[in-house]
């Protein structure tokens, strides 16, 4: 993967995000405070305002991508998904290249550190039960190439958002409800879905 493929990646979570930004804020009006989708549609607009001319290497974008939601998105999503993106460069084997093992290194990595942070664990109604299962299915269709192992990890992140909607939410705002957050899917598991649907579709045109 080049880095315009992975320039492009974000592009398309910004646009799937802003298509998406009544619903998420819908769904976070239900069990949190109705802010998630602006929250993250401004974060990728000054996100993507970053990106031209786009950075030199795949670390250097993640870098970018991560301090820009850190320092743009309220709330709990910023901190979190800015610390996914920061962890994420690092993590690459090579700052440069970028392979089916590489992404998904770096993706694994951006993942503890969002646990890390956020001390959520899958079953707690968070981001977490879209993104580890994601990660997990990535690594096991690794092997099949980058747009196959996207695929593989977007529909489990798919299964995972939808599988928060019976759960009683234990971390971040939705918590406060108790009981009656049981019903309603998890606004960040629904975005980061749209991370990896995003990831997906770019890579399956790359190839
Ligand atoms: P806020 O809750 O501060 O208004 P957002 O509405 O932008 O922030 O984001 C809410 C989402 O953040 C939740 O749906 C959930 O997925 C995620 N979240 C909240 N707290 C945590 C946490 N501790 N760990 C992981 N994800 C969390
Ligand atoms: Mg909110």
């Amino acid at each position: 993967m080049s880095t315009d493929d992975l320039v492009a990646w974000i592009r398309a979570f910004r646009d799937a995000v802003t298509d998406h930004k009544d619903e998420l804020t819908r769904l976070d009006s239900e069990i949190g405070d109705a802010d998630h989708g602006s929250n993250m549609a401004r974060g990728l607009d000054a996100v993507v305002a970053k990106l031209d001319p786009a950075p030199a290497s795949p670390a250097e974008l993640f870098k970018t991508v991560g301090m820009t939601l850190v320092s743009t998105v309220g709330g709990a999503s910023g901190p979190l998904y800015g610390t996914l993106f920061l962890r994420m460069g690092p993590a690459l084997p090579s700052p440069d290249g970028v392979d089916t093992a590489a992404l998904g290194a770096a993706l694994r990595a951006g993942v503890e550190g969002v646990i890390a942070r956020g001390k959520a664990e899958p079953g707690d109604k968070t981001m977490i039960d879209a993104l580890s299962p994601a990660i997990d299915a990535w690594d096991a269709a690794a092997d099949d190439g980058p747009a196959a192992a996207a695929r593989a990890a977007a529909e489990a992140a798919a299964r995972g958002r939808d599988a928060t909607e019976p759960l009683v939410a234990r971390k971040g705002r939705a918590s406060y409800l108790g009981g009656r957050s049981a019903g309603h899917i998890d606004p960040g598991a629904a975005s980061s879905t749209l991370l990896l649907e995003a990831l997906a579709d770019t890579l399956a045109a790359a190839e």
